[in-house]
């Protein structure tokens, strides 16, 4: 299956995805993560892509063509004959538009989560200054306020998981995707998979979707 998943700021998609991925044997293939590998690597894509992934600069012809570039080798690979799921592609309806050239999509996942639920979970979020290991003030809180249980190191909270950077980072993804979702919309292809419910294990959101998944299939 060809597929895509689609999400706001911390919803998740990354995890489902790479769940999803797992459980169907399909290739996982993140931009952001394609992108670093390329750069760490050294190569000539690497090379091209390092000063945009630096600035965070995607709105140049440059880096999109490079981005596409990209994602046509991966598609092509053996580890993909049996599909893949996209996850932070398309990200604008330029993108979702060039796409459509190099492969055909079977459904966009869309997860749709409330934003007061998203902005509780990532503005209690507290990262390690010395280790990096992330904990939560709510679901997964250091034993001691403000220090890290594996190496005592002093928590934190990164600039732009607090509450006004990430209203900000949100209104951002919604006018990026808003159109790239409206565009899969009107091809009938987006399955919606409400998360209104805190305590959701990943596991029993990933079951849902690949339930309606199988649904889809056989339709
Ligand atoms: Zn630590």
């Amino acid at each position: 299956m060809k597929l895509i998943i689609m999400g706001q700021v911390g919803s998740g998609k990354g995890t489902y995805a790479s769940r999803i991925s797992k459980a169907m044997d399909i290739l996982h293939l993140s931009t952001g993560e394609l992108l670093r590998q390329e750069i760490k690597n050294e190569t000539e894509i690497g090379k091209r892509a390092k000063i945009f992934v630096e600035k965070a600069d995607w709105s140049a012809k440059e880096i999109h063509d490079i981005i596409m570039e990209l994602l046509k080798k991966e598609i092509n690979k053996p580890e993909a004959s049996n599909g893949f799921i996209f996850d932070g592609f398309p990200r604008t309806l330029d993108q979702a538009k060039d796409l459509e050239k190099i492969t055909d999509i079977d459904t966009v996942i869309n997860l749709n989560v409330p934003e007061k639920m998203l902005l509780d979970r990532i503005t209690n979020r507290r990262t390690c200054k010395k280790c990096g290991t992330v904990y939560n003030l709510i679901s997964v809180p250091p034993k001691k306020a403000g220090i890290c249980d594996k190496c005592e190191g002093e928590l934190y909270q990164r600039t732009d998981e607090t509450e006004e950077m990430t209203k900000h980072r949100m209104e951002e993804n919604d006018r990026c995707t808003n159109p790239v979702l409206e565009f899969y919309r009107n091809k009938g292809l987006v399955i919606e998979i409400v998360n209104d419910n805190p305590e959701a294990l990943p596991n029993e959101v990933v079951e849902r979707i690949l339930d309606k998944l199988k649904k889809v299939k056989t339709e």
